[in-house]
């Protein structure tokens, strides 16, 4: 499987089923599994043999699932989670603990912004902001002695930029800690972050991987390239005994391609419990079989859109990277030589008052909260997913209170032109 391109990867990874057995994933919509003896199922709960023994922690329709995205995204081992958000906070809680701190563009996701800004901190995880573009000088003096990861978007969420990857990858590595890339917007159709030198990628499933608005999800993925035992003193969690599994350590015992995940499933999902459901499992792999070719479709429309608002004197700007003319143009065409999404953000001349009403009169483009659905779709992120921002962390963040973001879906490029055009005038 390994050998093949992404589109067979993107319909048959990650289950190959025997003979008589089901063509498609089968839903195991169990809670528990059952065992002969107590030794048996003694072994699974020390991690001496793999199974499974009660859903919280693992399920096989999900395991399917995650091996597939771990073969799409070129990583060793994977887990689903029940949102992307779980998928951000597990893969920083791995590794970060009370004390630790973190270095994270500025330039990310709302929700994520505020789970680092605010709710890791309460749990004792500083954090350091770094501008997207910020020079390797500038990178390295984020850097204290107690940090323990980077933390990037590919495509940022709403605002767009587009993270050198390389470059983040080369400065966290030159400080002994894995970069952490959050992967959602471009898919690993568009761009796999692993291969220019991520440790850990996560994604909101609930996006283009499902892509039809229908089961909120996330996954973790390990790119089994990190070597823990290397910084052993920075990730004690995983280099030395667990306490609560019989003095397992993690990263001698699962090596540097298998530690992450383990862990993550041992104890994070053990504890906080965020799985995601089988039946949401099942969905997002329906989703998954079509993604190679859905993705090309909404770069197709995003650019177009992109394209017609750039021609409107009632539009002040247009944020596209795939736009020529755009300030992530040149890198965009290194990490996503085929396009990256089908997201687009502009303002319009009349601010936040234009917006609104712009807003109102679309017919076809519905305002929601969400974004890379099959369904073409607009938000204000300052008066929705953002609100929790005040005015300067908008302008750092790059997204300006007039700002839509349209995520433009599956149809007719022609159609949902001719529905702005509409609205504009
Ligand atoms: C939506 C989103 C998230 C959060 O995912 P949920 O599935 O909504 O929890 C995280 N990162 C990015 C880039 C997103 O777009």
């Amino acid at each position: 499987m390994s050998n093949n391109g992404i589109g067979t990867k993107c319909v048959q990874a990650g289950y190959t089923p025997g003979n008589g057995e089901p063509r498609q994933i089968p839903i195991v919509q169990s809670t528990t599994f059952k065992y002969d003896t107590s030794e048996d199922m003694g072994k699974l709960f020390d991690l001496e043999a793999s199974g499974y023994f009660y859903t919280r922690l693992q399920n096989p329709t999900n395991d399917y699932v995650a091996a597939k995205i771990a073969a799409l995204e070129g990583g060793t081992a994977a887990m689903l989670t029940s949102s992307g958000q779980a998928a951000n906070f597990f893969a920083i809680f791995n590794i970060c603990e009370c004390g630790s701190h973190i270095v994270a563009s500025s330039s990310i996701y709302g929700g994520t912004f505020n789970l680092i800004e605010v709710t890791l901190k309460k749990m004792g995880i500083d954090v350091t902001f770094v501008d997207p573009n910020a020079s390797e000088a500038e990178l390295n003096a984020a850097f204290k002695e107690n940090t323990r990861a980077v933390f990037g978007e590919t495509i940022a969420n709403p605002a767009l930029t587009v993270l050198d990857i390389e470059k983040f990858a080369k400065v966290a590595h030159e400080h002994g800690v894995p970069l952490i890339v959050d992967n959602t917007f471009p898919t690993p159709v568009n761009c796999r972050p692993i291969e220019w030198g991520a440790d850990i990628v996560t994604h909101s499933t609930t996006k283009y991987m499902d892509g039809h608005g229908a089961a909120v999800g996330g996954c973790i993925v390990d790119s089994g390239k990190f070597d823990w035992m290397a910084h052993a003193d920075k990730f004690p969690g995983l280099c030395t005994p667990d306490d609560s599994y019989h003095g397992i350590t993690y990263a001698e015992k699962f090596g540097k391609e298998g530690a992450f995940i383990t862990k993550a499933t041992a104890q994070l999902m053990r504890d906080f419990g965020c799985i995601q459901s089988p039946q949401n499992a099942f969905l997002l792999n329906l989703g998954l079989e079509s993604l190679h070719v859905r993705m090309p479709r909404h770069v197709e429309n995003g650019l177009a859109v992109a394209k017609f608002l750039s021609e409107q004197p009632e539009v002040k700007k247009v944020t596209y990277p795939g736009l020529e003319g755009d300030d992530y143009y040149e890198i965009a065409q290194k990490y996503l030589p085929n396009g990256g999404c089908g997201v687009v953000s502009f303002e319009l001349e009349g601010g936040r008052k234009a917006a609104e009403s712009f807003m109102k009169k679309l017919k076809l483009i519905a305002i929601e909260t969400h974004v890379a659905d099959a369904r073409s779709c607009c938000l204000n992120p300052a008066t929705s997913t953002h609100r929790q921002m005040t005015d300067e962390q908008l302008e750092a963040a790059g997204i300006p209170a007039g700002l839509i973001r349209v995520s433009c879906g599956l149809e007719d490029s022609a159609d949902l032109i001719a529905d702005i055009a509409q609205a504009l005038k």
